[in-house]
């Protein structure tokens, strides 16, 4: 609503998009109930570290100290999987209704305490409360809802064959979508007959541990999902421990590759969802108002810190210069700033290092000639914000076209004919996803089928389904998670 206090533009264009327009503020005011400190999630208990350290957990929305943290070393990380271990004999022969009821039982429990878990997750990683309100919690309790339904369903997975439990599963982690990624990864584990050792990133850890207390509220029975948290030391310590049976390790490039080295010549299975750097591709013929849109969600999408982001926007030139005076007044009318805030839009940088790393490589877009746009906005004085930024007149060799920045940054080129846009799209080592916008359905086949990326969105962006299997090419990684795909990953055919 506009403030009463304020005279009513003359002009309709300023009222839309300009400064006079004001929102008052809309605060989420729901409790979050984080404790003051949280132990490990070991054998169905919160203990306290073996290590006696735990870290502070800020608030990236103001800096805040929101809880301490446990560190778990190796002898904790120990105790999680030896606890995993024992739960594995009798959690892996318990029939697949009675899994069933449990992951039923998680996803309601969730549902009924997503308005708390919405705020817990937007005060600890950042993201507007209306993503994690409307995305990233329901999402979350739609994954174990899915999983449920195939745990007593197996069979038809792969007729003819079983799929028999791995083991022990040592998981880890990124901040982007802590709730939802601890999902992606719980669900079909559990569901399949593993039992879990699971480690959230540093900066994110408190949806995993208030979720802990969602577990023995469902009454889990001990020790089939432990939760540690810590560092990339306690990762690697999940990472090496030799009860491991499988890693599923969603993160950089960067780290997965030392994982994946780290596990060469072991038994041990692996899964690796890992960066991304997916071109969005408008074509000329495309509805242009709706695939603005779908490039402003592409990108803006929590901060732009997601792994299958369109960070790289390539439009047809014939095109171009329409579009970007398009995304140029879509990008006045975003808003930027407070996450807890129900009408914000863009929110806040999940960490000061993920920002430092956003402004080195803004900074290095504009010394090397690409043009850069970015809205007037008044971002908040205290916590880590960048503003929503456009960079043109960018080149295939400028590191903003080839580097993952995972920031609220597009980079725009530019194409001629369908042929360059798919080797241009297709010139990264990655090979997450891809957008493709056009009114021609034959198009939209054809390139899906030349691009190479684990999911291709036509006429949209960012669109998920636990029904719909998720993972990479090349760089991106091995390995789908969601759909019967996402099954296979957690067991062994026999
Ligand atoms: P990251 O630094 O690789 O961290 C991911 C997780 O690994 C964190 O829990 C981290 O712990 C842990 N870790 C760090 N060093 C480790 C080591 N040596 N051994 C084992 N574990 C270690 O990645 P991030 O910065 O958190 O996440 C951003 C990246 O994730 C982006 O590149 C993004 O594209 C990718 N991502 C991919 C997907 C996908 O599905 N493909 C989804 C989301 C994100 P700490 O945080 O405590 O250091
Ligand atoms: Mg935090």
């Amino acid at each position: 609503m506009p403030s009463p206090k304020r005279p009513i533009p003359p002009d309709a264009r300023e009222l839309l998009f300009g400064d006079l327009w004001e929102y008052d503020p809309a605060p989420e005011s729901a409790p979050a109930f984080i404790e003051p400190r949280y132990g490990l999630f070991i054998n169905g208990k919160f203990v306290a570290p073996k290590t006696r350290n735990y870290f502070d957990s800020i608030s990236p929305r103001n800096e805040e100290k929101l809880s301490e943290i446990a560190v778990a070393g190796a002898a904790d990380v120990d105790a999680a999987y030896q606890s995993a271990a024992t739960a594995f004999t009798s959690w892996s022969k318990l029939p697949g209704t009675e899994r069933a009821k449990y992951l039923f039982r998680i996803a309601r429990l969730l549902q009924d305490r997503a308005r708390e878990f919405a705020v817990a997750e937007t005060l600890d990683g950042g993201k507007p409360i209306k993503e994690s309100r409307d995305f990233d919690v329901p999402m979350a309790a739609a994954h174990f809802f899915y999983h449920a339904g195939w745990a007593d369903k197996l069979g038809y997975v792969t007729p003819g064959r079983t799929l028999a439990p791995l083991g022990v599963i040592g998981q880890i982690i990124p901040w982007n979508f802590p709730l939802l990624m601890l999902a992606w990864k719980l669900a079909p584990a559990l569901a399949t007959g593993n039992t879990v050792v699971l480690k959230p990133a540093e900066t994110t850890s408190i949806t995993a541990l208030k979720f802990a207390s969602i577990l023995q509220d469902a009454g889990l029975p001990p020790g089939v999902v432990n939760i540690v948290t810590g560092a990339g030391e306690t990762g690697a310590a999940v990472v090496n421990h030799p009860l491991a049976a499988k890693i599923a390790f969603t993160g950089s490039t960067e780290v997965g590759k030392s994982i994946q080295r780290a596990l060469a010549g072991t038994a041990k299975r692996l899964t690796l969802e890992l960066g991304g750097k997916a071109a969005n591709i408008v074509l000329e013929d495309a509805p242009l108002d709706q695939a603005v849109e779908g490039v402003i969600n592409g990108i803006f999408f929590n901060q732009g810190h997601v792994c299958c982001a369109g960070s790289r926007l390539l439009v047809q030139e014939s095109i171009a210069d329409k579009v970007l005076s398009k995304l140029k007044i879509r990008l006045k009318s975003l808003r930027t700033g407070d996450p807890l805030d129900k009408n914000t839009d863009v929110g806040a940088i999940n960490s000061q290092a993920q920002l430092d790393r956003i402004r080195e490589l803004v900074a290095c877009g504009v010394a090397e000639g690409a043009d850069l746009y970015q809205a007037a906005s008044k971002l908040p004085a205290k916590g880590f914000y960048f503003p929503p930024t456009l960079f043109s007149n960018v080149a295939m060799s400028h590191r903003i076209a080839r580097d993952e920045i995972f920031g609220p940054v597009l980079s725009i080129l530019t194409f001629r004919t369908p042929e360059e846009a798919v080797e241009k799209a297709n010139n990264t080592c990655y090979g997450l996803s891809a957008g493709v916008w056009t009114d021609k359905g034959s198009r939209i086949l054809k390139m899906s089928t030349e691009l190479k990326a684990g999911v291709v969105w036509a006429n949209s962006f960012n669109k998920f389904d636990p029904a719909s299997p998720f993972g990479g090419y090349k760089e991106s990684g091995f390995g789908r998670e969601g759909g019967k795909q996402g099954l296979l990953d957690y067991a062994n055919l026999i």
